[in-house]
């Protein structure tokens, strides 16, 4: 398993003994035996890691795709997934594990699932089915999507453009509310332990359920920004995919992070506010590709003047105004008028 991951990752690597059947059913495994120099000592490599697996599918209709006597047999026919000799390394040995929904989703929108991964998660054996599928992108209207990821304080920022004009335009993020309430409520809980351990009572029956109590409302936090990122990013795909439009996305969080500073956040809460928005790009990305959205990465600021490019400065109710030219616009519409240009 180990020396798969390395091969996976590049590495030449010398498998001594592996035997051929199981060579044959690593997705897509490399034999470097001949590349290894004379005199090496193959050494012992220990990691955990994941397999891959090659998988067969046989789909309502019978046909089958995929290796013959591959270890995971995606049986669309009878919702069930095979696991051959997986778990044991016995022939004929099988587990059975039921069809999850969302593979059939993407298989009905025609993903495939070429292979997939084995191994342990949380010390427990996991299955990780990875659907593929090529798409060509689809020519956009003249329509534009554009999405400036900012932090969660003000949501991401979204724009429809229509031949120049800008249709509807939003700010969306989880409710700022929750998060402060939740966030404070794990501050005084970690006070309290603290003063707790302070006269040496950190490990009390007491302690402990509070400091459990902390951790519960850190990861609430983490969840619903995660959520929320995974949302804002299924909806903004399907929004680019009926009005067939260019997705424009600016990842850029610096300019966002820096007013957070601005205001004196305190630094974890500032982590908080910026959770989850890598994972908010990515999935992104993976829907317009899985879509075929023709999509393409570009700055769009929110502190420069899209007119003459002059700095702006930020009045009142966080409204930027460029005392060049006198544009005037609030600070989660001005990405906007950049992918307008
Ligand atoms: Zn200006």
């Amino acid at each position: 398993m180990a020396l798969t991951n390395l091969a996976y990752r590049g590495y030449e690597v010398w498998v001594p003994d592996l035997p051929k059947a199981i060579q044959h059913q690593l997705y897509g495994f490399r034999n470097f035996k001949s590349s290894l120099a004379f005199g090496t000592v193959p050494k012992r490599w220990f990691a955990e890691t994941w397999v891959p697996l090659k998988t067969l599918r046989i789909h309502p209709d019978g046909s089958r795709k995929g290796s013959r006597n591959a270890p995971v047999v995606l049986d669309f026919k009878n919702s069930v997934i095979k696991l051959y000799q997986v778990c044991m390394n016995e022939r004929g040995y099988v587990v059975e594990v039921p069809m999850p929904k969302w593979v059939v989703d993407r298989i009905s929108e025609g993903g495939d699932i070429k292979f997939a991964r084995v191994g342990l998660k949380d010390n427990e054996p996991y299955l990780a089915l990875a659907a593929e599928r090529v798409v060509e992108p689809y020519q956009p209207s003249d329509y534009i999507l554009a999405v400036d990821v900012n932090s969660w304080k003000y949501g991401i920022a979204w724009g429809l453009i229509r031949s120049g004009k800008l249709v509807t335009w939003r700010a969306e993020g989880p409710s700022t509310f929750l998060i402060n309430t939740l966030y404070h409520q794990a501050v005084d809980r970690e006070r309290v332990v603290g003063k707790l351990r302070r006269v040496s009572y950190g490990d009390s029956m007491k302690a402990r359920r509070i400091r459990e109590q902390a951790k519960s409302r850190w990861s609430r936090i983490y969840r619903i920004t995660r959520d929320k990122a995974y949302f804002l990013a299924s909806k903004l795909v399907r929004k680019a995919v009926k009005y067939k439009a260019l997705l424009i996305i600016d990842d850029v969080t610096e300019e966002s992070r820096k007013e957070l500073l601005e205001e004196k956040l305190p630094p974890d809460v500032i982590k908080l506010l910026m959770s989850n928005l890598k994972r908010f790009v990515h999935q992104l990305e993976a829907l317009a590709q899985w879509y075929g959205v023709p999509y393409r990465f570009r700055r769009l600021y929110s502190t420069v003047c899209p007119i003459c490019g002059h700095e702006l400065t930020q009045v009142e109710g966080r409204v930027m105004v460029c005392n060049n030219c006198g544009f005037r616009a609030p600070r989660d519409m001005v990405p906007m008028y950049w992918a307008l240009r």
